[in-house]
């Protein structure tokens, strides 16, 4: 497929944030960005060029999607797998291709994928009953966390198991297939946010260290506070990773340090991502910007970083700090036009750039 020409279509599953900032990017290099959701009055649809509101099985709306867009790309990944099927089958371009997304949806899957590569990652097992969680204690030891393998995101869908005695009921509270992962005892989290073009052509963002709340990321900090060694060990990561899937896209790794200086894989997300939303003014070139690039066929933009960073995500009613956040010269204010502050919702985030 050649680069997209501007007024060409980009279709976008999801109607979240994350798809109404990649509809702002994809409007701004003269894209009309199509939304397909299964949420009325998504936050994305209101800033897209078209939206369909549909289920994400849904085979004869995703086929009109597919035939209408000319690229699709995704903002979440639990999009099922039998959606991108539908999708291929109906001739779209899916990118990044759904393998990305079929291994980044389960845990086990994806945490095996690591090894593969040679990313480290905290030591894990299989747990589909409560005889399992025991054996797999026995060789994790505790403490340790038990993950559902598949849905979990922001802290949910964990139970941490501080000690043998917690194990008991442990795996029918998640009733679900999971896995049990030892325990990191981290200095701290960081993600790294890269892309791959489709001439292979790879952009690194510089490394976000991550602060969360609740299990909800809080606040992101560039630079991290981590030596050159451990942002060049990620960038290592990333390029394994990046390369054995010949992926086209934004891509984010989710690591944690140990004092050491060792880094653990934690989690991918094939897409763009909260720890990246200072690039919007803080990069010349945005995540979101990339993602359309990628998908496009464009050449990747240039990823370097214009000043120290704090981003704040405005959760629940923090957003209700509006007028405040306003009047604040310094904070660039990005509110996602949700209608109502549910508790843990983002609402948006505020970005502040630290020029010296
Ligand atoms: P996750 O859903 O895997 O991103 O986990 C949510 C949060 O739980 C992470 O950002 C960490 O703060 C914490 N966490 C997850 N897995 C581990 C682990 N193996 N050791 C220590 N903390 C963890």
């Amino acid at each position: 497929m050649n680069a997209l020409a501007p007024g060409s279509k980009i279709g976008v599953l999801g109607g979240g944030q994350l798809g109404r900032m990649l509809a702002q990017a994809g409007a701004q290099l003269g894209f009309d960005i199509v939304i397909y959701t299964d949420e009325d009055d998504s936050p994305a649809s209101r800033v897209a060029a078209e939206t369909v509101v549909s289920g994400y099985k849904d085979r004869a709306a995703l086929t009109l999607f597919a035939q209408a867009a000319d690229v699709v790309t995704f903002e979440f990944e639990n999009v099922p797998a039998a959606t991108a099927e539908i999708l291929i089958d109906a001739g779209a371009h899916v990118r990044p291709s759904p393998r990305a997304l079929a291994i980044a949806q389960d845990r086990f899957d994806e945490k095996s994928f690591f090894l593969h590569q040679g990313v480290t990652t905290a030591p894990f097992a299989p747990v589909a009953s409560q005889d399992d969680l025991g054996l797999a204690l026995e060789k994790i030891g505790a403490p340790a966390i038990l993950k559902t393998r598949r849905f979990g995101y922001d802290g949910r869908g964990q139970v941490r198991i501080e000690t043998m005695a917690d194990a008991q009921g442990a795996f029918a509270k998640l009733d679900a297939p999971s896995i049990l992962e030892g325990f990191c005892a981290f200095e701290r989290e960081v993600s790294l946010i890269a892309a791959r073009g489709t001439d292979g052509a790879i952009a690194f963002y510089d490394l976000c260290e991550n602060q969360h709340k609740n299990g909800i990321l809080a606040r992101t900090l560039l630079p991290a506070s981590v030596g050159a060694d451990v942002e060049a060990g990620a960038r290592a990561a990333m390029t394994k990773v990046l390369e054995a899937l010949d992926y086209v896209g934004v891509l984010t790794i989710e690591f944690f340090v140990m004092a050491d200086g060792t880094l653990i894989a934690n989690e991918m997300a094939p897409r763009v991502h909260n720890s990246g939303h200072w690039t919007i003014e803080g990069a010349l070139t945005s995540q979101f910007e990339q993602q359309i690039r990628a998908a496009a066929g464009w050449p990747l933009g240039p990823t370097t970083r214009l000043a120290d960073i704090e981003m704040l995500n405005l959760v629940g009613d923090e957003a209700e700090a509006w007028p405040a956040l306003a009047a604040d010269g310094e904070a660039r204010l990005h509110l996602y036009g949700k209608r109502e502050a549910r508790l843990g919702r983002k609402m948006g985030h505020v970005t502040r750039l630290k020029r010296g």
